[in-house]
């Protein structure tokens, strides 16, 4: 058997970064066992379906590297992959089970369903079809039909049965068919609902894995009772976990940060630090280290280890691994990944000996602006920093040797800088902290910074001398 797994995302909003982490799984778990990861779009429901939402889905799962072997763009041999494009496989198959009688034609109207559903939440009950078309003649219902009269097909639901199915994660999982409703399988514009569709698809598509999120457990029951009425041999389901928020509150959401995948990369977080992060959650390899790659995921990775509880988003964790992943970069792949990053103004001629100042302090790659403004903008000070345990006089004092000093080099490199400071702080016997500090302050405007004479010789001289003039000649002192 060749394993088969597929990603079935619905444009109907943002790709999530939930559809990443599922992604990744299905991914992984067909490469491990060298079978085929599909992508299929679920755009049945058109009334949620938001403009460019297959590009964006399309986008997202290339710019994280998980590519598929058979859906949109690249085809296939059960294509289309697109579920739009496919109504007559639906169709096919809902009439095959309504010929079965498996499935009936239902025409109860807006207002009956409605009524329904009153009449249930009334006695406490949640709403639901009451079977009312369940066993209407079927020459009859022709006969509607003919006349144009609309109308959808329903599942007739076996009653009295018990509904098992085994999930990879949580194991054997029990329903009673009587709580399962007549589902609606095509719904009067022709269109199947996701529980045909879904079951038609992953069959013909020889799906053999369905890893999705634990979120449509509640509907795998309906499926099981398709795959019975249909005769076809299930898929092996692994339900997989949810995100909580980050700060372990509620599923995540919108409300309390990014979620949608895209967004982590424009925000300067690397791929690879991304995908390592969707890895571990919730899932640890045997010798639980942190730190993997997506070959060593796909060898590593066995759904039925992971955890079944929900898992934290954190993103301290998330931080710390994009940190980790950017000092693994060279300093020239740094470089090409940081170019989205530059804002324009930004001196390029200076960007060689920025990066290795600023490597270890990047958290993201979108950090570069912050950590690097002040080497081509002049700040603003803060005086009270600048006088911090010393008096406006002695920093005068400092101020103008040092500039004095500075402004007589004609080497202005790192060594250079270090060396007639060094010697102005003992001469004066000036106390190290205040003085360098107050330098820093003075040429920077921040606290901390890069190695502070490396800092002052990439700014630059005549750009540093302007700077500790304009301090001298300001009313801050
Ligand atoms: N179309 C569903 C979604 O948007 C797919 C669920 C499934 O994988 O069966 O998530």
């Amino acid at each position: 058997m060749t394993v088969r797994t597929r990603l079935a995302p619905s444009p109907t909003g943002r790709m999530h970064i939930g559809s990443i982490a599922m992604a990744l799984k299905n991914y992984a778990f067909a490469k491990k066992h060298g079978g085929q990861f599909i992508l299929r779009i679920e755009d049945t429901d058109k009334t949620r379906e938001i403009e460019d939402g297959i590009n964006e889905i399309v986008r997202a799962l290339k710019a994280y590297g998980l590519d598929w072997d058979e859906g949109p763009e690249k085809g296939g041999p059960y294509g289309p992959y697109i579920q739009s494009q496919r109504l007559e496989f639906y169709k096919k198959y809902a009439q095959k089970l309504v010929d079965e009688a498996k499935a009936y034609y239902c025409f109860a109207t807006k207002e009956e369903l409605e009524k329904m559903r009153q009449e249930a939440l009334a006695v406490g009950k949640p709403p639901r079809y009451n079977g009312m078309y369940r066993d209407y003649p079927l020459e009859k219902a022709k006969k509607r039909i003919r006349a144009g009269e609309p109308y959808v097909i329903r599942l007739k639901v076996p009653k009295d049965q018990e509904i098992v199915f085994h999930d990879l994660i949580r194991g054997e999982i029990k329903f009673d068919s009587n709580e399962v409703s007549d589902q609606v399988l095509l719904k009067s514009d022709g269109y199947p609902t996701y529980h045909l569709a879904v079951v038609v698809d992953d069959h013909l598509m020889k799906i053999t894995h369905v890893m999705r999120g634990e979120e449509w457990i509640s509907s795998t029951p309906k499926h099981v009772l398709l795959y019975q009425a249909f005769g076809w041999p299930m898929p092996t389901w692994a339900h997989i976990p949810v995100f909580l928020n980050p700060d372990g509150k509620g599923k995540m959401s919108k409300r309390k940060g990014d979620v949608a995948a895209l967004d982590f990369l424009e925000k300067g977080y690397l791929k690879e630090a991304v995908l390592n992060f969707l890895m571990i959650l919730g899932w640890t390899p045997k010798d639980q280290r942190e730190i993997l790659n997506l070959d060593e995921y796909v060898r590593e990775f066995n759904p039925a280890d992971i955890s079944h509880n929900s898992v934290i988003f954190d993103l301290k964790k998330l931080n710390w691994l994009n940190g980790v992943y950017i000092r693994k970069l060279s300093d020239a792949k740094l470089k090409k990944r940081l170019k989205p990053f530059i804002p324009s103004g930004f001196p390029e001629k200076k960007l060689d000996r920025v990066i290795p100042l600023i490597k270890e302090r990047l958290v993201t790659l979108a950090d570069f602006d912050k950590l690097t403004r002040f080497l081509w903008q002049q700040p603003s000070i803060d005086s009270k920093l600048l006088l911090k345990k010393a008096t406006p006089e002695l920093v005068k004092k400092q101020l103008k040797l040092t500039l004095e000093a500075l402004e007589s080099l004609d080497d202005f490199s790192d060594q250079a800088v270090e060396q007639v400071i060094r010697k102005l702080q003992e001469k004066h016997g000036w106390r190290k902290r205040q003085y360098f500090m107050m330098l820093r302050v003075a040429v920077t405007g921040e606290k901390a910074t890069p190695p502070l004479f490396e800092t002052m010789s990439v700014i630059g001289q005549e750009e540093v001398v302007s700077r500790l003039k304009e301090i001298l000649n300001s009313k801050n002192l």
